[in-house]
């Protein structure tokens, strides 16, 4: 069926397209409006290869619009005639899975400058509903997507259901739970970073990364495209919207800001950045991408609110960081430190002054019942006793205790009940109170840490973990042995955690089961086992 031009409004279109300018400096030296539409047409174009490879994607729900993505990617043959020329890509979306109720249409253009990806802000949409999409180039049809918008700002709601998942490491084990994950019902997935892995620890693969470590656009764009030909990884994006953080390894393995394990020059590093930022804008369903001016900034972090029931604040716990505390001075990064005095440093910040502000505002003067907080990593202790003191995990929360303690102490002054953290990044299922004084326990619970285990990427192992589980109290959940993803489910009376897992390698056994699961009562602070 010939796709009808007269529909959708020029207005949004020209909207649209102003919107990819603003996002790309490259794209401001491109031709102005009246040549895109010159373009000559691409609804005849037979393509040998389905350019709609790398699957669909939608995210940043909210109660009247969502963000959809694609990216096409061209087979040798096609690209000979292709070229890196602009293209025009449609896409649809409906109200029904059938896909006999059309509810909008709009066409965008693309070009080489991003990677031929596809950003589609759909707006004016109808809070809480189902909708599903799809994307057209010449013959070519993507798959079909389902998405779901937010709430609306002041519904009652029930029931908030989402995945909580990080670190995937593709060498390290099959996406099992992206499989799961697909074919659960869910308002959304919650990812919290270590998208890709730029490194490779052959003693762990049970399959290969292509090509060596990225550095460059077009290493990370060759790296995402392995990642999201997995076709478990594409059910998971087709199936829900998902909210996005990123972490470490989307870069460079325990980066901080512009610091790195090798003490690359900032500058040089900040253009690595860059190229990894810009990569992972091209593959994620987000509405802005690198910074124009300073395409080594993006802001990612943001807040989303589900009704009366929840905020959730997604945190970026790597682009402005302190560094770890006591590096190494020849291997930098993350590292356990004992009697290191820089911990004490109140200046060092895990979010960088702004976002700390942001957060501790909007923190403070959130109404809605549960108050999530997602960020990459883990915020409760796994210190360690040693003969010349406590040792430290310097890159997690432990590395940056005056942070926070602030952190813990705007939930304190503002008197807020119900903060639930969600994290990542250690590769452990995590429950744990979290007090203003770790491990005291005098000192007063003030919210509650769930951190999921990894996709698939491998743990610490058992004797490590057993130490970290003994030494540290509050840890009332520590298990690192297992993969897999957590089910978080927001009630106005509680927030429940279930611990989806598998063995490791992740594969190795068919099929998750529920590890653990915990229970986060409305009015009273802390995880309770159930
Ligand atoms: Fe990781
Ligand atoms: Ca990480």
């Amino acid at each position: 069926m010939p796709l009808d031009r007269r529909e959708g409004s020029l207005e949004m279109k020209r909207r649209d397209f102003n919107q990819q300018l603003q996002r790309s400096a490259i794209a401001l030296a491109l031709a102005p409006w009246t040549t895109a539409i010159a373009l000559p047409t691409e609804e005849a174009r037979v393509w040998l290869t389905n350019p709609f490879a790398l699957g669909v994607a939608s995210g940043r729900p909210r109660a009247d619009s969502v963000v959809l993505w694609t990216r096409l990617l061209f087979s040798e043959e096609d690209r000979a005639t292709t070229g890196g020329r602009a293209l025009r890509v449609q896409v649809e979306v409906f109200a029904d899975a059938a896909l006999q109720q059309r509810v909008q249409k709009k066409e965008i253009i693309t070009d080489d400058t991003r990677g031929h990806s596809v950003h589609v802000h759909v707006q004016h949409l109808q809070p809480s509903t189902d909708y599903w999409y799809r994307f057209r180039q010449g013959h070519a049809l993507s798959a079909v997507g389902h998405t779901r918008t937010a709430p609306a700002l002041n519904a009652d709601v029930p029931q908030l259901r989402m995945a909580l998942a990080s670190c995937q490491h593709y060498e390290q084990g099959q996406y099992l739970a992206h499989q799961e994950i697909a074919q659960q019902k869910l308002d959304f997935v919650l990812f919290v970073g270590d998208y890709i892995y730029e490194s490779s620890n052959p003693q762990y693969a049970v399959r290969q990364h292509n090509g060596e470590e990225p550095k460059t656009l077009s290493q990370y764009r060759e790296r995402y495209e392995q990642y999201k030909r997995d076709p478990f990884l594409q059910a998971a994006h087709a199936a829900h919207p998902w909210v996005l953080m990123w972490d470490d390894h989307e870069v460079v393995n325990d980066y901080a800001n512009d610091q790195d394990r090798k003490y690359t020059e900032p500058q040089q590093l900040l253009k690595r950045r860059a190229a990894a930022y810009q990569a992972y804008f091209e593959h994620q369903p987000l509405l802005l991408g690198p910074d124009a001016n300073n395409p080594a900034n993006m802001r990612l972090y943001d807040q989303l609110s589900w009704g009366k029931l929840a905020d959730v604040w997604t945190l970026d716990c790597r682009q402005y960081r302190s560094p770890q505390a006591c590096r190494d001075p020849v291997r930098g990064g993350g590292r356990m430190v004992v009697q290191c005095d820089e911990l004490g440093d109140a200046s060092r910040s895990m979010l960088g002054q702004e976002q700390e502000r942001w957060l501790s505002a909007a923190l403070s003067a959130s109404k809605r019942t549960w108050k999530l907080v997602a960020q990459a990593t883990q915020i409760s202790s796994t210190s360690v006793p040693t003969p010349i003191g406590r040792s430290y995990w310097n890159d997690a929360w432990d590395g940056y205790p005056e942070a926070r303690k602030r952190l813990l102490q705007t939930v304190v002054d503002a008197k807020l009940q119900n903060v639930v953290t969600l994290g990542g990044d250690v590769h452990c299922n995590v429950a744990a109170p979290l007090r203003l004084e770790p491990n005291n326990p005098l000192s007063p619970i003030v919210a509650s840490e769930f951190v999921t285990t990894s996709i698939t990427s491998r743990g610490l192992g058992d004797k490590p973990a057993a130490v970290i589980r003994e030494s540290n109290a509050d840890l009332l959940h520590y298990r690192s042995d297992e993969r897999g993803y957590s089910l978080i489910t927001v009630t106005p009376t509680q927030v429940r955690c279930d611990f989806r897992t598998t063995k490791f390698p992740a594969g190795s056994e068919p099929g998750l089961k529920t590890q653990a699961s915990f229970v986060v009562k409305s009015g009273k602070a802390g995880p309770q086992v159930i």
